[in-house]
């Protein structure tokens, strides 16, 4: 059987060295399992023969069978075209043909019978079809039909004759010979309790159903398996990681308590309070801490970050802070030195642009534990920056980084890895985080501290520029600052760099007097830091910016937000820009500033974004929206290509998915027994599967 799927797509009649090649560097399709595992993505129906008296003109494609009347020419030189009409025995159709004219005079012959195929069109009343497909009909021989797959092809492949059908002849071919068992890795009574049929009827039937439900079984029973053998990984892996990655004992809570009893500026919210004990217990587990926190922009993830460095320091070890930009670094900085102060907690900085000296000077400190929590951005990662024991690696904003680079982290102490807590504030819905970061455990603080007004969130046009500006400076006149996002997109950083800056001047006509701050990527960090600073202190009223404000940055007082250009945007990175704002206790608004004429797409995202500030709700939206492929910067780490399981509308089977996986590995960790035999093999044979189950026992 495993010969049969790892036969090489060249000895497939029909194929050949040529089309071999050209199936590999196109599609990725070595082997016939290759092939059998490229899936239609739609189906024609060509299960009924219709009657031209029956047909509206808005069918999706009609059948028919008949035969054509006189081939009428019409039109001259390029322009020439075919006229014909179709006759069956109950009426007739027009058909047009606007190019090969000279091919189809030749080879279509008026009273032969052919079976016609093809998507009708009405024209001022009459039904007509252009460029039908063809084929002689012969009442003998014909061979019903049922739904004909058509799979994706490209250019290449259709030069050389592999269209988006002639691939499935390939396939019915290649199922003609499928062995008459195979292997199903599901045991029988998941497949029992959930109705899936077995893995041979859905390979046959996903490629030639003989109904749509068919299809959607089949679909559906393959989308359990892939989603189901990537939970077993998941789990397992984590179990493994549990096992066998020890982790430092964080046992004393000395200043942890003091700091609590006597300094913490204010009372933590129920779910921050959550949090912690889950930490805690982490902590004292004994093995390692993978941790993700999730909580939506404002919900005090900082703080969480600044007590886990306590206790890290309650047990004479270090902390890493890392943020992905200079902006965050130097803001966590400037806090967490604020409350460190408070508690003897010594805090530096390293960033890209701490000078020679400075940097000099902090790597010694923290060679020699006189650094208990050291803040920068990826400058920390490099390989010279040593500590004298590194116990608590904390990851803010977690998209930004790869997983490679976590990994360098985990490698800064010599003897046991330090804990991970990943922090982000990109809501990520349930189903990619189950999938997406299984080896993760997962808290989520899910509540914003008392006292936050929703942000008010409103779409304007660009005709009501006068209206936002007496706006801004109402908002100003009472005390509160305002934030004016351009965005930026990375191909045309001039022209949007112009329209920051021709935005920048009309503020300043509009607001004579009013002092403004501006921030953009290409200013020199000493100079950003420096704007950044006076807007902090409430020394401008109005900041003027890029997206580079867009993480984390944390200045309660400015209540307003107006995001330029919003159509630009997408949905997280409009969230995130609103969580800029609704940090004090005054009403905060979002403004949303679009042109006229939007894409359904993009009235999509303002609209979701004018209706909730939940943060959970547009991650769903956003993951219907654009797929998950994009989000959570799981692109580039390429961990999850699932070949046909869609995560943003199989939540229900990737919840089944988990929890079968669950109770496998909670009856049988090993899979040693007989029934879960064949799935222990297919896990091992899994491509790109780094799960060693050795390891285990
Ligand atoms: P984020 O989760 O987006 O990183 P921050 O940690 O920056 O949020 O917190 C947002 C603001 O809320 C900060 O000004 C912080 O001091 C404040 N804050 C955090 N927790 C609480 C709380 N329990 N009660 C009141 N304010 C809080
Ligand atoms: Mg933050």
């Amino acid at each position: 059987m495993a010969e049969f799927f790892d036969s090489k797509i060249e000895f497939l009649k029909g194929v050949g060295p040529k089309k071999a090649l050209l199936f590999q560097s196109e599609l990725g399709i070595y082997t016939f399992g290759d092939l059998l595992f490229y899936f239609p993505f739609r189906y024609e129906d060509r299960s009924k023969i219709q009657k031209t008296k029956d047909l509206t003109g808005f069918e999706d494609s009609i059948q028919l069978i008949g035969e054509f009347g006189e081939l009428i020419p019409a039109g001259y030189g390029r322009k020439k075209r075919l006229e014909s009409e179709f006759f069956d025995e109950s009426g007739s159709i027009k058909v047009n043909w606007f190019s090969g004219v000279n091919w189809i005079e030749k080879s279509v012959k008026p009273g032969t019978k052919y079976l016609l195929y093809g998507k009708p069109a009405l024209f001022k009343g009459s039904i007509s079809i252009s460029h039908p497909e063809l084929e002689k009909y012969d009442a003998f021989t014909f061979q019903e039909k049922k739904f004909v797959p058509v799979y994706s092809s490209t250019e290449k492949l259709k030069r050389s004759y592999l269209d988006g059908k002639s691939i499935g002849n390939l396939v019915q071919r290649m199922l003609e010979k499928l062995p008459s068992t195979i292997s199903d890795p599901i045991p029988q009574d998941i497949k029992e309790s959930l109705r899936l049929i077995t893995k041979r009827d859905a390979i046959r039937q996903i490629h030639f159903p003989n109904s749509l439900e068919e299809a959607r079984q089949a679909r559906r029973r393959l989308k359990f398996e892939e989603l189901f053998l990537l939970q077993l990984k998941l789990i397992r892996s984590k179990q493994l990681n549990k096992k066998n990655t020890p982790g430092k004992v964080f046992s004393k809570t000395n200043t942890l308590a003091e700091f609590y009893k006597s300094h913490l500026p204010f009372t933590l919210t129920d779910a921050q309070k959550h949090v912690m004990r889950e930490i805690f217990s982490d902590l004292k587990s004994g093995f390692q801490m993978n941790r993700l926190l999730q909580g939506d922009v404002g919900s005090g993830k900082t703080i969480i970050a600044f007590l886990t460095a306590l206790l890290a320091k309650d047990q004479n070890t270090q902390t890493c802070l890392m943020a992905p930009t200079e902006i965050l670094a130097n803001q966590h900085f400037q806090k967490l030195q604020e409350f460190g102060g408070k508690i003897g907690l010594r805090v530096a900085k390293l960033t890209g642009s701490t000078s020679g000296k400075d940097r000099k000077s902090i790597l010694e400190d923290l060679k020699e534990g006189q650094i208990d929590l050291l803040i920068g951005t990826h400058a920390l990662i490099e390989d010279r920056v040593r500590f004298k024991e590194l116990s608590l690696c904390i990851i803010d904003e977690q998209h930004r980084f790869g997983v490679a680079q976590r990994a360098r982290l985990w490698n800064k102490n010599e003897n046991i890895y330090p804990h991970i807590l990943v922090m982000t504030a990109t809501p990520i819905p349930r189903t990619l985080a189950l999938t997406f970061y299984g080896d993760l455990d997962l808290s989520i603080i899910d509540e914003l501290p008392e006292g936050r007004k929703p942000i008010i969130t409103k779409h304007a046009t660009d005709r009501d520029r006068i209206k936002i500006f007496s706006f801004i400076k109402k908002q100003i006149e009472n005390g509160g600052q305002a934030y004016v996002v351009y965005p930026l997109i990375e191909e045309s950083k001039k022209l949007d760099l112009k329209d920051l800056m021709d935005g920048f001047e009309s503020i300043s006509r509009a607001f004579p007097g009013v002092p403004l701050s501006i921030l953009h990527g290409q200013m020199k960090s000493d100079a950003k830091e420096y704007e950044m600073a006076r807007f902090v202190k409430g020394e401008t009223k109005i900041m003027v910016s890029t997206t580079v404000i867009e993480v984390g940055v944390d200045v309660p007082n400015a209540s307003t937000m107006i995001i330029e250009n919003a159509e630009k945007f997408g949905l997280a990175q409009l969230h995130q820009l609103r969580g800029r704002v609704g940090r004090g206790s005054e009403q905060s608004y979002c403004l949303l500033v679009s042109k006229e004429k939007l894409t359904r797409e993009a009235q999509t995202r303002i609209k979701t974004m004018v209706d909730t500030n939940d943060g959970f709700k547009i991650a769903e939206v956003d993951l219907k929206l654009r797929g998950p492929g994009d989000l959570a910067g799981t692109q580039q780490s390429g961990e999850l290509v699932l070949k046909i399981a869609n995560l943003a509308t199989d939540g229900a089977i990737l919840i089944e998915a988990k929890k079968w996986s669950e109770k496998i590995l909670a009856e049988d960790p090993e899979l040693s027994s007989e029934q879960n035999a064949s799935l222990k093999r297919m896990l091992l044979i899994h491509k790109g599967t780094d799960f060693n189950w050795r390891m285990v026992g």
